[in-house]
């Protein structure tokens, strides 16, 4: 029986039985493998590490599109940096109060690859009129980029190859000058039980920058080590503190129907275990 062992870390991993290759190549930037899996249906991984799974994308899409956009209540203008599976993408455009979306993505051949192989994912939103995909680098868009967003949403895989770049410095001072006086960068920042260090740097580099930043977690049962990290960086403090009645309002107010995110899970989102408070500088009793 064929099946794919995912690389991410030495000592500890996840197994997929492969029911069936999809599509395999090495693109001009990584190992691109889509492959069938009866309980999780279409699996995609880049360089050994699982990027997204038909079963589970919804809770890591939903919570990284509809937790800044509704925080935010008035996001026009959205700049997704990775993201190539589409399915960031499919999301945001249920926003009907969002009119121009970026996406900016490195490799044109996981676009390509997508959307013949996990068309669930972008279920079309590539059509969408609103979208401006860019195939580049995101750091070197951003390097030149000279406007500003209402939400960055950083799609990235884990720090390795091509993603490394997406948690610089460098990266992070692009994002706060490309973000409007209420802007939001949110970021996939790893499972802190297995990528402690990834929260540690996060939190360093954004902590001064931005005059508010924090972590908000969800658990995407394929993103293996326990609850994922989201970064969040804004420019105000009100943003990350909305009232429940609020966005309770607005998650109703726009209609969309979703299969994790609510107004609960989102305020809830944002409480943080003692050892990631700990290691981020924020445990009262540290
Ligand atoms: N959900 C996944 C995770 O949390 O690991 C990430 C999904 S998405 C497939 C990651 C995308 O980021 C890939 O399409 C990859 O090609 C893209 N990417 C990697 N490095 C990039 C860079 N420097 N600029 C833009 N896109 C990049």
């Amino acid at each position: 029986m064929a099946e794919y062992r995912e690389t991410l870390y030495e000592s500890y991993g996840q197994a997929f039985k492969i029911d069936k290759i999809l599509h395999e190549v090495r693109t001009e930037h990584q190992h691109l493998i889509i492959f069938e899996n009866q309980r999780l249906g279409r699996v995609m991984a880049l360089d050994g590490a699982i990027q997204t799974t038909e079963a589970d994308e919804f809770i890591y899409h939903e919570m990284l599109t509809h937790v800044p956009i509704l925080a935010h209540g008035l996001a026009r203008k959205i700049l997704i940096i990775g993201g190539g599976d589409g399915g960031m993408l499919r999301e945001v455009c249920r926003h009907s109060s969002v009119d121009q979306i970026t996406m900016v993505e490195i490799d044109n051949a996981v676009v390509e690859m997508c959307k013949a192989y996990l068309p669930n994912h972008s279920n079309g939103a590539y059509n969408d009129p609103r979208l401006q995909l860019v195939i580049d680098d995101g750091m070197n868009f951003l390097r030149h980029c000279t406007e500003q967003f209402d939400i960055i949403i950083s799609d990235c895989p884990d720090p390795q190859g091509p993603a490394e770049v997406l948690f610089s410095e460098d990266f992070y001072q692009a994002c706060h000058r490309c973000l409007t006086e209420k802007g939001i960068l949110v970021a996939q920042n790893g499972t802190p039980f297995m990528q402690l260090d990834e929260v540690k740097t996060t939190a360093k580099r954004v902590s001064v920058l931005f005059n508010d930043w924090h972590f908000y977690t969800a658990a995407v049962p394929t993103y293996i080590g326990g609850a994922m990290t989201f970064a969040w960086a804004a420019k105000d403090k009100v943003l990350r503190h909305q009232s429940l009645a609020l966005l309770r309002e607005r998650f109703a107010g726009s209609g969309i129907v979703t299969r994790y995110y609510n107004a609960d899970i989102h305020s809830a989102a944002f409480a943080l275990p003692n050892y990631v408070l700990q290691a981020i500088g924020k445990a009262d009793n540290s």
